[in-house]
């Protein structure tokens, strides 16, 4: 069976396993705890956090655990909910995770405003210039990259108007971590991360928060993580994740993930040629290295191709994983302007770091005869 659903979540590095099973055996304390077991947790919840701040660009004590990234998103939220004056709005692209977009929704309701996104993919950063020359949000939110279609998001340039405007910026960098070089996202004021994405446990992650400034827990009863947020630490996992963006940051480095761009679009070329109605999907914008959205040429038939390709041996989805099983078009997509007819027809390929030449060409090959299976059915 080849993996070709990296975005949804990933394998477990051996260095993460490595390390959890290292941790696991070695550190048994509670990090509050005041004796030496104790100590120890809490100094390995530090080293971890300065590993993170190095890879972000940022202080440790800025970093706080948290479950996952969609705790962290909502975290977020909550806190903006609970600071900003009742009349402010806060702005979000139309494209963010279910995670950020339904808990902005439930906060925020009609101070909501959602930034508009291309065709191809990518916010409007011509309106928000001008929308922000205008009025100041609370909060302006961009995710660094879409996980249902990989396109880049423009968020250094955001950063830096809303940094002139003195707005609060965050980004939720799910999809961006692992795949490209952490540095730099340390400068927004809020930044979010899961570890599974790249390579880490499942059920962990973490929220970079600005440098002295309370943030409002959405857990309450504990001290822990600055009173930010409530819980016991999972010394294990959170080690785990930072052995696997270590291990991430070293290949790519390396440029690992270059290389890794030139095989998605020799893919992309082969494919089209084969199937040639198909469409990608921000095919136009710079996107990861890893992810293909198609536009497949037979009608609504996406879930006829995943089923078929996972009788063929590969893992792939009709777009993010929360959405799978739905029946509503993805609201991305529709953000981008396909009607929900185009839209029903997406099926995503995303790749990883132990995805090969030789998979992304077997994967060609499949296609090409589901294709033909499929124009037949009819
Ligand atoms: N944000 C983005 C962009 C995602 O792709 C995901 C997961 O698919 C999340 C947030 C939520 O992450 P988790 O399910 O690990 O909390």
């Amino acid at each position: 069976m080849i993996y070709f659903d990296y975005n949804s979540t990933s394998p477990v590095m051996r260095e993460a396993r490595e390390a959890w099973l290292d941790a696991t055996e070695h550190i048994s304390g509670n990090p509050s705890s005041m004796h030496d077991f104790g100590a120890r947790a809490a100094a390995a919840l530090l080293e971890a956090r300065e590993k993170l701040a190095g890879f972000l660009g940022c202080k440790p004590e800025e970093i706080i655990w948290t479950s996952g990234a969609t705790e962290a998103n909502n975290t977020v939220m909550h806190h903006f909910s609970r600071t900003l004056g009742l009349k402010e709005e806060i702005w979000i692209s139309g494209m963010e995770h279910p995670c950020v977009m339904e808990s902005a929704q439930y906060y925020f309701g009609k101070r909501l405003r959602l930034i508009p996104v291309t065709h191809d993919g990518v916010i409007d950063l011509e309106w928000l210039t001008m929308e922000l020359a205008d009025r100041r949000p609370g909060l302006v939110g961009l995710m660094a990259a879409n996980n249902e279609t990989g396109v880049i998001q423009p968020w250094r340039e955001v950063l830096s108007i809303c940094q002139s405007y003195e707005v609060p910026f965050f980004t939720d960098a799910v999809q961006w971590l692992g795949k490209m070089p952490a540095k730099g996202l340390g400068e927004c004021d809020f930044v979010s991360g899961a570890a599974h994405k790249f390579g880490g446990p499942r059920g962990i992650g973490f929220l970079k928060i600005p440098h002295k400034k309370q943030v409002a827990p959405l857990l309450l009863g504990g001290k822990q993580e600055r009173g930010v947020r409530a819980g016991t630490e999972n010394v294990s996992t959170i080690v785990s994740m930072m052995a696997a963006l270590e291990a991430r940051e070293k290949q790519i480095s390396h440029n690992q993930h270059v290389l890794r761009g030139v095989w998605r679009d020799n893919f992309e070329r082969e494919f089209l040629r084969a199937v040639p109605n198909a469409v990608i999907v921000g095919g136009k914008s710079p996107r990861l290295w890893n992810t293909v959205s198609a536009l497949m040429p037979e009608g609504d038939k996406r879930h006829l191709w995943v089923v078929r390709l996972d009788k063929a041996g590969f893992a792939v989805s009709t777009g993010s994983a929360c959405t799978t099983g739905k029946e509503e078009p993805s609201h991305v997509l529709a953000a981008m302007g396909f009607k929900p007819a185009q839209a029903i027809r997406a099926v995503r390929f995303s790749a990883g770091w132990e995805t090969t030449e030789a998979d992304w060409e077997a994967l060609t090959k499949a296609l090409v005869k589901v294709h033909e299976e499929l124009s037949k059915v009819g």
